[in-house]
């Protein structure tokens, strides 16, 4: 497992976790700005925080800063209620691919949608089964669409207290099932389809260890033998409080809650994930009242001592 108590080079920063300081938006080229200066090396911005600062701008900045991505946030919300509302969520996905390609983004990541209207607070019905069915039937559209690209998927299967409004994916198990139906890559190819690990929705889930494991392509870490392609296309990690006082805006720092996250990235580096750790906190009420640049000074110490 990688040392990351001398440096922060395997650190990313997703722009979320600052998007706010003091409680007012924090614009993303000032982000990428504070992030280049802390040497902080990657980041994964937002699409309405790239929108906001112009797509071929954002472009330019992160070259000139050298700033990679870890991924780009996001695409999904698959599911759909009529022909008009499935047409517009093919082309905002298309947008969305688009656009990191232009950013030059490993993978986009997507958090797939589940009942339709649920988001707004509104629900057109309850049919979860019908749900999962049409996220399976959009990735595999949009799949063909990244593969023309040559930009990989990466679905993030959410904690299931999501499962109405967000994404109806809850367990990195579901997500590989569907992985492994749509692109089929064997072991030394490069997925088209993979995961994003998210230590917030999965440190609960009692087959995290064999799932991770399985993402990898059941390699065994040391010989790099599997028996299907190396799927882990993003770790990101937080922490879990208790209490957890609001189910989207109450994430912690590394270091401030219950997720063993040294063990979790020691089994997604054992399974073969060499990438970055992308920090992302979203926190209404304690990390996007205090100023950014404090923030990320906070991120790079708990990545080195808490990841
Ligand atoms: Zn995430």
């Amino acid at each position: 497992m990688r040392d990351f108590h001398t440096d922060h080079r395997w650190l990313s920063i997703n722009t979320a976790t600052v998007r706010m300081q003091h409680g007012e938006p924090w614009p993303l080229p000032k982000i990428l700005d504070a992030c280049a200066a802390r040497g902080i090396r990657a980041v994964s911005p937002w699409r309405d925080q790239v929108a906001a600062a112009g797509l071929a701008a954002t472009a330019a900045q992160l070259k000139a800063l050298e700033l990679e991505l870890s991924g780009y946030c996001r695409g999904g919300l698959f599911t759909y209620t009529d022909a008009a509302s499935k047409q517009a969520v093919r082309d905002d996905n298309l947008r969305a691919l688009d656009e990191a390609c232009t950013l030059g983004a490993p993978c986009l990541v997507l958090v797939v949608g589940a009942l339709p209207g649920a988001l707004a607070g509104k629900v057109a019905h309850k049919d979860i089964a019908l749900a999962r069915t049409q996220v399976g039937e959009g990735i595999a559209w949009l799949l063909e669409q990244a593969r023309a690209r040559r930009m990989p998927l990466a679905i993030e299967p959410l904690h299931p207290m999501y499962a109405a409004d967000r994404a109806c994916v809850n367990t990195l198990a579901q997500a590989l099932d569907l992985c492994e139906a749509l692109d089929p890559a064997p072991a030394g190819e490069a997925a088209a389809l993979g995961v994003a690990v998210d230590a917030y929705h999965v440190w609960w889930d009692p087959d995290l260890e064999s799932q991770i494991a399985r993402a990898g392509g059941g390699s065994d870490g040391d010989s790099g033998r599997g028996r299907g392609a190396n799927r882990l296309l993003a770790f990101h990690v937080c922490d879990w409080l208790v209490p957890t006082t609001d189910l989207l805006e109450d994430r912690g720092m590394p270091g401030d809650g219950v997720i063993e996250l040294p063990r979790l990235r020691g089994w997604v580096e054992a399974a073969g994930f060499a990438g970055y750790s992308e920090v992302e906190i979203f926190s209404r009420r304690h990390w996007w009242q205090r100023e950014g640049g404090e923030v990320l000074d906070t991120c790079i110490e708990r990545h080195r001592r808490c990841v």
